[in-house]
């Protein structure tokens, strides 16, 4: 989208409606003066916090934000528009969404503001260890949500590049409104890029701004709050998750406690999102728990107020609700990839002498390091023998009376017997012979034989198939 056409959808996000962006074309205003008559236009009461370190609030997002018109991307973005929120199936974390950043750092001339390669890279692992929930983490208590950051490699033109941009302007540095605004000169395509600006966000830790696509989006952050703990700034509020926490707005999410105690139903009202409790306000410091509006109050979630050190957690809903943004109003941000950590059965399963036949599953982490992964599979023959067994590659061979569905070199488990009900498992154990050869970020496949004497013929069967790729 080129500047002009972007400066159309700012008008389009102000009026609202498409006659009056045609009126708005006889004499546009600079998209930084609607952005002026928009913010100003909003008169909430800012949240003091008043156990923060110099006076400023958590996040500018609710003064902040355009109220924002979005053109439709896709026959279902309305199930994650500004008035709902949808949590179908169809958006729950499977596959992963590489998101790449540019980081603008934008300097003062008396040095403030100066962040080194190093503080962004740590950023960048901060959010990746809380948008993935990784193991070992602060963020590992919280969902998976299976998007993931890197610093851009490659820059608008095309070229080979670090990611980070430095400025040194005092006006930018100080978040004044310059002709033309810093925003307006810094930003690459916001349509392919996440941008991030790291200045002096007077009055705020951090906000989001803009509606995607448009001149402003991007998420704007105080620099001395920028990675983890390692700015200048050490304190419960500077882990990183000022970043995180905006990101999640730009990812079209609001605080957990917009709306304060709605009534009405929870995909529609509030935050739009029914695992995040209502709140009447927002929550300070670190409480170990807190009751508001008759429920338990979501106090480690990422789109609260409490301290960095406090918070873990994006919900399922969440999650789901920020893969549809990604895929209806940023359809460009982001590569797919199929990622560690995800388990897929394929293959059919075939009918055995007591039923439609033996389907396989698993329980526990998908993680080399917690080993604590366990096979299963319900359906065979009750007090039979059974074997599970993996190996690198997917057929599909008649094979018995079933469809074998592991090929290329097998690795074979201990031989079990299936109990009363035709339900079997075996705990899988990394560090022995065979699972050994099973490593970080490789993928194996699975399936369960077992014997079927009362079936006429070769008197063995097998369950579908079980796709799995390992997370370290
Ligand atoms: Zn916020």
């Amino acid at each position: 989208m080129n500047i002009c056409s972007k400066t159309v959808l700012i008008a389009l996000s102000l009026l609202g409606s498409a006659a009056s962006a045609q009126a708005l074309q006889v004499a546009p205003l600079s998209p930084r003066a609607q952005s002026l008559l928009s913010i100003r236009a909003r008169t909430q009461q800012p949240q003091l916090n008043p156990s923060a370190p110099n006076g400023r609030q958590r996040c500018g997002y609710d003064e902040k934000r355009v109220t924002v018109y979005e053109s439709a991307q896709g026959s279902q973005a309305s199930d994650c528009n500004w008035n709902s929120t949808n949590p179908d199936e169809i958006y729950a974390p499977t596959f992963v969404y590489n998101v790449p950043v540019v980081v603008h750092v934008i300097q003062h001339t008396n040095g403030d503001g100066a962040l080194s390669a190093a503080t962004i890279q740590d950023q960048i692992d901060v959010l990746n260890e809380d948008f993935r929930a990784m193991q070992g983490s602060p963020g590992a208590p919280g969902v998976d949500v299976m998007i993931q950051y890197h610093l851009a490699t490659v820059d608008p033109n095309g070229a080979p590049t670090t990611g980070i941009t430095y400025s040194t302007n005092d006006a930018w540095h100080n978040d004044e409104w310059t002709t033309p605004g810093y925003w307006e000169v810094l930003q690459w395509d916001p349509q392919q890029y996440l941008n991030v600006y790291t200045l002096n966000t007077v009055g705020y830790y951090g906000y989001y701004w803009g509606s995607p696509g448009s001149i402003e989006d991007g998420v704007y952050l105080w620099w001395r709050y920028v990675g983890d703990n390692s700015s200048p700034t050490a304190n419960n509020d500077n882990y990183g998750r000022t970043a995180t926490h905006e990101i999640g707005h730009y990812m079209g999410l609001h605080h957990t406690f917009e709306g304060g105690c709605t009534s009405g139903g929870c995909y529609s009202t509030g935050d739009l999102i029914c695992d995040t409790n209502p709140q009447e306000s927002a929550t300070w410091g670190c409480p170990s728990s807190q009751q508001s509006c008759s429920s338990q109050v979501p106090v480690r979630n990422y789109m609260n107020y409490t301290d960095d050190n406090c918070m873990w957690e994006f919900t399922e809903e969440q999650a789901r609700r920020m893969r549809c943004r990604i895929q209806w109003y940023r359809p460009n941000l982001a590569e797919t990839e199929p990622g560690c950590g995800v388990a897929t059965t394929y293959c059919q399963t075939a009918p055995n002498s007591v039923g439609s036949g033996a389907l396989i599953g698993h329980t526990g982490s998908l993680g080399i390091a917690a080993n604590d992964l366990e096979l299963s599979s319900s359906g065979a023959i009750p007090g039979q023998f059974g074997i599970f067994y993996f190996g690198p590659n997917q057929v599909s061979t008649p094979f018995g009376h079933g469809v074998r569905c592991v090929g290329g070199q097998i690795r074979r488990l201990t031989v079990l017997q299936s109990d009363s009900l035709g339900y079997a498992s075996i705990p899988l154990d990394f560090t022995t012979a065979p699972e050994n050869d099973i490593t970080a970020n490789s993928t194996w496949n699975f399936q369960f034989w077992y014997r079927d004497t009362a079936a006429a013929g070769p008197g063995f069967n097998l369950s579908n198939g079980l796709e799995i790729s390992f997370c370290p």
